[in-house]
């Protein structure tokens, strides 16, 4: 398989190429197609199988053929336990969407808020944050979550493990109803499948 039969414009191609990939992992093959079709999905994917991509490229195909609102507010949020994987995700986000007319940033708590509460301000399509963070600056009315399309949860099992859970209640009850969510997780406690039962509708499960 190639990534070029699974429906991603030419410049996400281009990024791909450019980061030296020719195939899909199996979890990039699983994946991908369902979401963009606009669908819930459950994915188990460890760290290393390629789901950060996984979820990236998709997300910013869709994002990339929607429509533009004038002001940028966040239309896709990406949740992660801790600032080093938001970080890498947001380096993952960047190289992907090169050559895409899309912004994205990251925020994790730990720095100073400010300078990311002057960035929130001139528009970012996605976002990439930890729970705790994103409440903060929510609550200072930094960013508005009216306008998100597509949730993703990444390493879910590690934010309960970290105490999340109501940090994250908190986040989906700001979220609009209509969107597409994205659960990623290495495991399926009892607890992440009662979450993913009340965050997803009729999710493809897919797995590496
Ligand atoms: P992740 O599981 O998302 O942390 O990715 C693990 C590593 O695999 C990262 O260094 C990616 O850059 C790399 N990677 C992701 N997708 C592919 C692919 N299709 N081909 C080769 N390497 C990839």
């Amino acid at each position: 398989m190639s990534f070029n039969t699974l429906g991603f414009s030419n410049a996400l191609l281009k990024a791909i190429n450019k980061k030296g990939y020719t195939t899909p992992s199996p979890i990039q093959e699983k994946a991908i197609p369902p979401i963009l079709e606009k669908k819930d999905v459950l994915a188990s994917a460890q760290t290393g199988t390629g789901k950060t991509a996984g979820f990236t490229l998709p997300l910013l195909q869709l994002l990339s053929q929607g429509q533009k609102l004038r002001k940028r507010p966040v239309r896709a949020l990406v949740l992660t336990p801790t600032r080093e994987l938001a970080a890498q995700i947001l380096d993952n986000v960047k190289a992907y969407s090169e050559f895409l007319d899309l912004r994205s940033m990251v925020i994790f708590g730990g720095v100073n808020a400010n300078p990311q509460i002057r960035a929130l301000r001139s528009g970012v399509d996605i976002l990439v944050a930890t729970p705790g963070r994103l409440l903060d600056l929510h609550n200072q009315r930094a960013l508005s979550l009216a306008n998100i399309e597509i949730l993703v949860l990444d390493e879910a099992d590690r934010m309960l493990d970290m105490g999340f859970q109501r940090d994250l209640n908190k986040i989906l009850k700001l979220l609009p109803a209509k969107r597409q969510n994205l659960l990623f997780s290495a495991t399926f406690s009892k607890e992440i499948k009662q979450l993913a039962n009340g965050i997803l509708n009729h999710p493809v499960w897919v797995e590496a």
